[in-house]
């Protein structure tokens, strides 16, 4: 199977975490868009310095931000024989974005990474990152609700999405995405 792969769900679900554990296992690169957000907030940029402040608030950055640096990112010579894409697309006009850059190969795997929503809150309370609280918490769920799940019916129709379970230990959720992705 090929490795242009995209992994969604709920903040929280513990997709940062098995993203970073499956590009390990497969040997591609992890394409974060939190994680290069975070990266410009934390070095100052001029793009961080306009993130920052919706990202705490738990809404979304403007799409033509993030666009620009998947599409950049995408180019580099590593991501050429694969990726795992994490945090994008997140909305309709991301992932429509994304078809113009992959073309008509598409994505081979999208990996729907599914957990309850009570267990999802407590969990995020607990990881205590910065824009972990409580009000945050529920706004990224309703911004997710909202905009990113559509995403699954629209991958869905086209025959690419794998859903697993995501309530266990990294090492059993690891292994059923491995296991869904050899199947
Ligand atoms: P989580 O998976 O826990 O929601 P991420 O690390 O993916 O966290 O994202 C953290 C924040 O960065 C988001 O709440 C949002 O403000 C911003 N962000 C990340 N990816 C995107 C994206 N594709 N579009 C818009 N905003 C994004």
């Amino acid at each position: 199977m090929g490795k242009r792969l995209l992994i969604l769900g709920p903040p929280g679900a513990g997709k940062g975490t098995q993203a970073v554990v499956l590009c390990r296992a497969i040997g591609v690169p992890h394409v974060s868009t939190g994680e290069m957000l975070r990266d410009h907030v934390g070095r100052g940029t001029e793009l961080g310095a306009r993130a920052k402040a919706i990202m705490e608030s738990g809404d979304l950055v403007p799409d033509d931000i993030v666009i620009a640096m998947v599409r950049e990112r995408l180019g580099a010579a590593d991501a050429a024989c694969g990726f795992l894409l994490d945090g994008f697309p997140r909305t309709r006009a991301q992932a429509e974005a994304l078809d113009g850059v992959l073309g008509d190969a598409g994505l081979d795997a999208v990996i729907v990474v599914e957990v309850p929503e009570d267990e999802i809150v407590e969990r995020m309370l607990l990881r205590g990152r910065s824009d972990d609280t409580e009000d945050t918490v529920r706004t990224r769920l309703a911004v997710y609700r909202e905009q990113t799940a559509p995403l699954i019916s629209l991958y869905t129709e086209r025959g690419v999405v794998r859903p697993v379970d995501g309530l266990g230990s990294v090492e059993d959720v690891l292994a059923r995405i491995v296991g869904v992705l050899a199947s």
